[in-house]
């Protein structure tokens, strides 16, 4: 029989121990129904998600709230929104408490004398020219000079289709920032003429993607493996999509057969009761979705139908090593 210890030599099965004792159990929270921009594409705007709950304001319920939270296990806060950094006191409760990541647009800066170790994933999309298309301003601009050196702040780089053969100036202008890069494609949620993806474009950025991994290890933090399970949608012989996700909110998960799936995730509404779908849009076709953290999962709860060669135990180690940097579970 196959085991981990006898498909890896001594370096990758010493890799392998590291985050084998991570154990982390994420949760999502939609921390305000409000956003400083209104991006064509936004998952939450586009599914009416943030008319589904009324934000709770009393930040002591939300304290209680999270406290019950880590009770039942989660050891990982993802904050997204609407923009979380609109309600600093809300994110404060989170991080005070466990763990915490939140993401942002970028144009407020989180105050570090009050948040000194949180990572803050800071939403790109495209250049400046798809910026501006697509979220009405050049966010970069700003956001680069509040996140510049920030060694607890990266990049989420969402790679449109108009970005083929454009993506290594915008990585050389993050590391020029002294920030990090993490990579995933756009969904397209709002049909937005021309940035659909078609299947010979996907094989082109995988291998642009590729070239920027090996082009700038010190500044892109991905891997190969991801570059291709989320390029072609497939992993272990399966197609992506609704029957495989692991990214669904636990009690609304009526799927049978069961996948494997992340433990007691749950996304919650910004009235800390309503729970949506999944980590992303709840009206988005499951046949289209690009989403980055959905398709890393869908990686690491598959752990034993990697154990079957060890190049694909070791896309397995890269992918959850490459989560784990990015949400500060180990050191980029
Ligand atoms: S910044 Fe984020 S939350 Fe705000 S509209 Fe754009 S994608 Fe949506
Ligand atoms: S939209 Fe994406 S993240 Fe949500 S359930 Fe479907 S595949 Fe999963």
């Amino acid at each position: 029989m196959k085991t981990v210890s006898s498909l890896l030599e001594e370096e990758w099965y010493n890799r392998y121990k590291k985050i084998s004792k991570l154990h982390i159990r994420s949760s999502i929270y939609d921390v305000t129904n409000r956003c400083n921009l209104r991006c064509k594409g936004c998952f939450f705007f586009s599914s009416g998600e943030h008319e589904a709950a009324r934000e709770e304001m009393d930040v002591r319920k939300w304290e209680a709230f999270i406290d019950q939270e880590m009770a039942r296990g989660v050891n990982l806060a993802i904050l997204i929104g609407g923009e979380p950094t609109l309600c600093l006191d809300r994110v404060a409760a989170f991080y005070k408490r466990l763990p915490t990541f939140c993401a942002t647009n970028g144009l407020i800066k989180v105050p570090r004398d009050r948040f000194p170790h949180m990572m803050v994933g800071i939403s790109l999309w495209g250049d400046e020219a798809d910026e501006k298309i697509l979220r009405g301003r050049d966010t970069f601009s700003i956001s680069s000079k509040n996140y510049a050196g920030d060694p607890h702040a990266y990049y989420l780089y969402t790679i449109t289709p108009k970005q083929i053969g454009k993506t290594e100036r915008i990585v050389k202008k993050i590391r020029d920032a002294g920030l990090k890069v993490h990579m995933q494609l756009l969904s397209n949620d709002e049909g937005v003429d021309q940035f659909f993806w078609t299947g010979d474009q996907l094989k082109d950025i995988r291998d642009e993607m590729d070239q920027m991994l090996d082009r700038y290890p010190d500044t892109v933090i991905s891997s190969k493996y991801y570059h291709q399970i989320i390029t072609s949608g497939r992993m272990l012989d399966r197609p992506f999509g609704w029957n495989e996700c692991p990214s669904v909110t636990e009690p609304m998960d009526k799927r049978d057969p069961a996948p494997k799936r992340l433990i007691g995730f749950i996304r919650y509404a910004s009235d800390l009761k309503t729970m949506h779908r999944c980590c992303t849009s709840e009206t988005r076709d499951c046949s289209t979705c690009k989403d980055g953290a959905a398709h890393m999962s869908w990686v690491m709860v598959n752990k034993r139908g990697h154990i079957r060669s060890e190049t694909e135990l070791k896309g397995w180690i890269e992918v959850y090593e490459m989560f784990a940097k990015l949400y500060q579970f180990i050191p980029w």
